[in-house]
Formats: structure tokens, sequence, C-alpha cells
């Protein structure tokens, strides 16, 4: 595999982009009319102004680098032709759907093009009899969520950006959110993709029907893939039943170790909420204070007085939702919750969900950099991953807010700190290696939503054994051998 030519070559790319033939290195005739790459795909799918590059340089973490060139696609046969084009002229290329990830993946580290789905937004096919939808890569989570429950059907992966993010970008990284503890992520709603390898070619893995052991899991090889393995173009997906009814149930607790604690009873105690989340008092304090308004305060009781906090979720029939979550409360105050709030039905419900959404944004309008942080450990390990992070606190003078989904042991850890402070950097950079060691020696896992993208590369060879790591590098290449898709990031180089 040649991917060392790719790197050193950001220059040639932009070369081809603008008209000048890389081997004469002379302009011809005009620069845009006789662009390669425009007479390819026509004027209106290509942007190289200032404002476009910018905007597709960047995701929702702090590393940017513009490309040369955006391409909106509107097809598999339009993105086919884009990577025969840059294969031919080893021109590095970057797939972006709704550019809100949290680790750089979609940011093109080596320049070039930056192949955008954001125009392919259709949804194609929604069966409620059949239970599938067929969906191009652009549309939006939340949307198709919204159209299925139209037609009384669900689709569960909720990450909390499902307003913003695509479904191809979910694919991308086997997204996952608060409902995956009873639904499980991305991955079982994943039934047949359309991809475009990077050599161009198209290819049709997995199918429409809801069980399918034919072959390899070539489905489950492409999701999670971080675009590194192909452009995924179509995607047939899983809808199930929509629950007819939900409560929730909001529980204060004095310190994190209760409620982590009481966590873990709720799942050895037969119950399977949908969701179970867990806050610790630094993120409900930024919390509260970004919630002005005496009305707002009213209705969130249990969050303003507890220390840490639950937020657990049921569904199902009415009756069943109703008596359940009666029973979970009796079980949280024998478990040392001192306050407990009950909502039945959807308004109720989304009344606390909307405090729980608003964590992220919270903890960003204190002004401080935001490190978010996704790791997972086994459940039973969340009193103990609780303790370390008030310790990593206190042994690197970090303010440290974690929340997340309890159920699932997976923690959004964030260090909050003070990016003008050489100081505080470098403690941060340090803080991250001790909880990085820490998980992995738990059976964590460094990422358990977001994915590896550049945030987290220099952690890879920790999470990871030589040999597996090397089995990725071989699928990789043998998938790309001229390494031009998404390059820089955690296999190729
Ligand atoms: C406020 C906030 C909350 C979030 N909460 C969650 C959460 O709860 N759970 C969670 O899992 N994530 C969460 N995220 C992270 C992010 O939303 C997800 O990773 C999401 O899946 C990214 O989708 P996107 O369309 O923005 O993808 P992008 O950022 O555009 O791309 C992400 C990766 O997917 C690849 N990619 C995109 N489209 C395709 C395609 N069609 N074919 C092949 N590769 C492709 C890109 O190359 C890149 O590597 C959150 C982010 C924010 C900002």
């Amino acid at each position: 595999m040649d991917v060392n030519r790719t790197n050193r070559s950001p220059n040639l790319a932009a070369l081809i982009l603008v008209g000048i033939p890389p081997f004469l290195g002379v302009k011809v005739n005009g620069m845009n009319s006789t662009s390669p790459l425009r007479r390819l795909l026509g004027s209106a799918r290509i942007r190289t102004d200032s404002a476009t590059l910018e905007k597709h340089s960047i995701d929702a973490w702090l590393m940017s680098h513009r490309p040369d060139a955006v391409v909106f696609a509107d097809s598999a046969e339009c993105v086919s032709k884009v990577m025969k084009f840059a294969c031919r002229h080893r021109i590095p290329v970057t797939v972006r759907g709704a550019g809100v990830g949290y680790v750089g993946g979609c940011v093109p580290l080596h320049g070039g093009i930056v192949l955008s789905l954001a125009r392919m937004k259709r949804i194609l096919h929604l069966n409620a009899e059949e239970g599938v939808a067929i969906v191009e890569p652009g549309v939006i989570t939340g949307d198709l969520q919204d159209a299925a429950r139209r037609v009384g059907m669900f689709y569960p992966p909720d990450p909390a950006s499902l307003r913003e993010c695509s479904i191809g970008g979910n694919i991308a990284t086997n997204a996952g959110g608060p409902r995956c503890l009873k639904y499980g992520v991305t991955r079982p709603y994943v039934l047949g993709l359309e991809v475009v390898l990077p050599t161009g070619e198209i290819i049709h893995v997995g199918g429409r029907t809801h069980k399918n052991k034919t072959g390899f899991d070539l489905v489950g090889m492409f999701v999670g893939s971080e675009g590194l393995l192909g452009t995924v173009t179509k995607a047939t997906l899983r809808l199930i039943p929509h629950p007819p009814s939900r409560a929730c149930v909001s529980a204060g607790f004095r310190d994190e170790r209760a409620a982590a604690a009481a966590a873990v009873k709720i799942l050895s105690s037969g119950f399977l909420p949908s969701a179970l989340e867990i806050a610790d008092r630094f993120t409900l304090d930024a919390a509260r204070k970004s919630f002005q308004s005496q009305a707002d305060k009213k209705s969130f009781a249990t969050f303003l007085q507890g220390k840490s906090h639950l937020l657990i979720e049921l569904d199902g029939h009415t009756r069943s939702v109703a008596g359940e979550s009666r029973q979970l409360a009796a079980l949280l105050r024998r478990n040392d919750a001192f306050s407990i709030e009950l909502a039945i039905g959807d308004r109720a419900c989304e009344q606390l969900w909307g405090l729980r959404r608003e964590f992220s944004y919270s903890l960003k309008k204190m002004g401080l950099r935001k490190m978010n942080e996704d790791i997972a450990v086994p459940r039973t390990r969340l009193v103990d991953l609780f303790a370390f992070t008030r310790k990593l606190s206190k042994r690197h003078k970090l303010l440290v807010a974690s929340f997340g989904h309890a159920g699932d042991g997976n923690i959004h850890v964030n260090i909050m700190l003070d990016a003008n402070d050489p100081a505080q950097v470098k403690r941060s950079a340090k803080a991250l290696d001790e909880l990085f060691r820490q998980v992995v020696k738990w059976g964590g896992a460094i990422t358990g939503e977001h994915g590896i993208g550049i945030a987290k590369k220099r952690w890879w060879p920790l999470a990871v054994g030589v040999r597996e790591r090397r089995l990725n590098e071989q699928l990789k290449a043998m998938l790309d051998p001229k390494g031009i898709l998404n390059p820089g990031k955690f296999v190729g180089r």
C-alpha cells in the first residue's frame, strides 16, 4: 500500500482540483472550466470558496484542517466517480455526514476532497408491515424517528445529537444513546447497506429481512468503520413497533456512590428500563445554573435537590408502565434515594429529558474547553469509576464533570479546562492517560460510542493488541489499497 505518496501530496490534490495537470504543473485554458473534477461532476456539485472549505474543516471536536474542495454527492454513481477519480490521482477523500461527530472523524487531515452526503437526505421507503425503512445517508436521525412514529413504528438509536446528526454518520460511528440499554446501538438496526468502496466499486451487503446469515457479517464490518472502509450511500434499517406509553422516574441521591450503587441494583432486580442515566454533582450544578426561571425550577424538583441523580425511563403498555414505575420508585427509596419524582406519559417525560439534554450544553456555557470522553466500564465498576474521577480531579487540580448512560457503563467524563493555561492543558493530558489506563485495566473501552477519530488515536495502541491492530490495518489495506479514504486516522497513515 502506497499511503505515503497520498500523504505527501495535498498540493498535488489542489492542483488537480483547480485544473492544473499534475504531470505538467502548468495552467491550461482558465482554471474552473478545465478542472478535471468539475468536468467529471459539473460545477453545481463542487465548492472551493473559503466559507465552504472552512465549514467543512471541523466537527464538534477541536481540531480542524481545510480541504481543497467540497463535493456534494447526490447519488452512489456520483460517489463512485469521485472515488475512481481520487484513486487515479491519489487524492485524499474524507466522507462527511452532518459534521457533529465528537472525535474529528470527518476532519480532512490531509486536505483533498471532503465528500459531503448532506444532500442525500431522502427517506426512500417506509414500510410499517415489514418494519423496514430505506434511507439515504444524509437523513437526519430525528427526522427518521418522527417519520417512523407517524406510522406507529420506532427507530430506537437516540444519540443526544439526534436533531443534527445523520444516519450515515450514526452507521459509521455505530452511534448509541440513552435508549441503547434496552434497544441496543445502531448495529442491530442496520439490515443492509449500499456502499461505495474506496476503489469506486458499488456493493450491496445484507438485505431487507430482519434475519440474514449469508456469508460473513459484512454489514457489521462497515458499521462503526468511521468512514475508513467505504462510503454508505443507502441503508436499509429495521423498525420496531413504537411502545404505546412511557414513564420516567427521577431520583436524587446524596452522592455519586449512592446513585451508582442504585443503578446496579435496578438492573439486578429484574427491571430493564429503556434508559438509565446518571449525573454527578458538578454536572447538576452547571445544569441548574443554566435554568433561570422559577417555572423551570419548579418542574425539576428532584434535579434541584440531589448531589447526584438518576433518570430512569420505562416503556411499554400503559398499565404495565405505571405499575412498574411505582415498584421502581419503592426500590429506589430502599436504596437511598431521598427525593423521587414520577412522570407518566410523553409530555411529563419530555420535561425531565429536557434537563438531561441540557447537561452537555450547560457545561459548554461555562466558557471552558470541554474534553468529552465517552469511556465504557463493566457496570460493576461504576462506583469505582466515580470515585476514580473525583480523585483524578483533585490530583490534577482540574474540574471534572461525569454523566451518562449508567445502564451501559458508558459515562461521559468531561475534563473542563482553561485552554489558555498551558499548565492545565498539560495536566489534562496526564489525567486522560491515567483515566484510559484505568479503564482498560478494568476491562473497559476507551470509547463506547463516539469512535477513535483523531481524538483518541493516541490511545489506540493502549486499547487494542498488536495482532488485532495488524488485522485492522490489513482490512483497511485490502479495501483501500491506495490509502486515499480518510487518511491520518487510526488505521492507514
Ligand atoms: C451535543 C452532542 C451530543 C452527542 N451525543 C451523542 C450520543 O449520545 N451518542 C453518540 O453515539 N454520539 C453522540 N454525539 C456524537 C455524534 O453526534 C455522532 O458520532 C454522530 O453519529 C455523528 O454523525 P454525523 O452525521 O455528524 O457524522 P460526521 O461527524 O459527519 O462523521 C462522523 C464519522 O462518520 C463518517 N461518515 C459520515 N457519513 C458517512 C457515510 N455516509 N459513509 C461512511 N462514513 C461516513 C465520517 O467520515 C466520520 O468518520 C454527540 C455529538 C454532539 C455534538
